[in-house]
């Protein structure tokens, strides 16, 4: 599970300081410089660990925490609290367009990250919204991942649209949404290809379909597993499109959860869902508040 390990080192420098009656400046200094290592070790981002520290160091010596009541519990309640800003404070959920007007989403990320699994998990949350969702194959250069959102689609019990392997994904998207005006869907969720890294003709093809259709939400997946790799994505993306949320996938089999604490920090754009297991059930809303809870045990 994530952050099993971050959790069990937060706990024992938490547990020093609640044995201790009363703080001194420097007992905060020595938890903090262990908060700072256990953060580190989680792989979060180096510049997000050091502003953590130093915000929490201020609060903890601005509030007089040396002569609170219970000046542990209170450490305690700091690192919480500024937790839940790094992640994001406010849960962000995707905006649909008001009334009946169609709500377009584009799903980008790496080869693997998990996209194609997590728009179908996607369409089965808007379906309980009450949404008809429509999801468009626009990887085309991989037959298998027009199969697998067909299967995917199917299990859901959610439309696919596909044309196949010889259209551009941009004129796909552009006919998806023509199916969806007559076929009364009304989220369109174009899977589009990744690569294995970054480059320029992924980068072109995600633009075009952006010139072509209206897109709404451009939502990027990205692998826990992958640590800060996961961020630097998320900021080329961001850099190179515009992302208005990200999917952190896996979060189920990464035991250190650095990607997951640094990617708001890093590039300004929110966790939207995080993805905890293979079965199309498996996407969990993202609360910054109750990961903060979770992180800290
Ligand atoms: P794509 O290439 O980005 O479309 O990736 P896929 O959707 O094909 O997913 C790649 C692999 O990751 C598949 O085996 C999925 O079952 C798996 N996967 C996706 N999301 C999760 C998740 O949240 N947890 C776990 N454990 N596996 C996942």
């Amino acid at each position: 599970m994530a952050f099993d390990s971050l959790t069990e080192k937060l706990q024992n420098v938490f547990k020093n300081l609640r044995s201790k009656g009363r703080l001194t400046e420097d007992d905060v200094k020595a938890a903090l410089r262990e908060v700072k290592m256990a953060l580190l070790e989680a792989d979060v981002n180096f510049k997000v660990v050091k502003n953590f520290v130093k915000s929490v160091q201020e609060r903890a010596v601005g509030q007089d925490v040396m002569s609170g009541l219970n000046p542990g519990q209170m450490v305690i309640k700091i690192v919480n609290d500024e937790l839940v800003n790094l992640m994001g404070s406010e849960t962000t959920e995707i905006k649909f367009q008001p009334g009946s007007q169609k709500t377009v989403i584009m799903m980008m990320g790496l080869q693997g990250a998990g996209k194609t699994t997590t728009t179908a998990k996607l369409a089965g949350k808007f379906k309980l919204k009450g949404k008809k969702p429509l999801l468009v194959a626009c990887d085309v250069y991989r037959p298998a991942a027009i199969k697998q959102l067909q299967i995917n689609g199917e299990k859901q019990g959610v439309e696919v649209f596909s044309m196949g392997d010889n259209q551009k994904p941009a004129n796909i998207a552009k006919a998806a949404l023509e199916h969806a005006e007559k076929n009364g869907n009304n989220v369109i969720i174009l899977d589009t290809a990744g690569r294995l890294h970054i480059d320029e003709e992924m980068m072109e093809e995600l633009q075009e379909i952006k010139n072509t259709v209206e897109v709404h939400q451009s939502i990027l997946v990205v692998d826990a597993m992958t640590g800060q790799d996961a961020v630097n994505v998320a900021e080329n993306f961001n850099e190179k499109i515009g992302i208005d949320g990200v999917i952190v996938t896996k979060l189920d089999g990464d035991t250190r959860g650095g990607a997951a604490l640094s990617i708001k920090a890093v590039t300004g754009c929110p966790i939207l869902y995080v993805g905890m297991g293979e079965k199309l059930s498996d996407l969990e809303q993202f609360y910054p508040d109750r990961m903060a809870s979770r992180i800290l045990g």
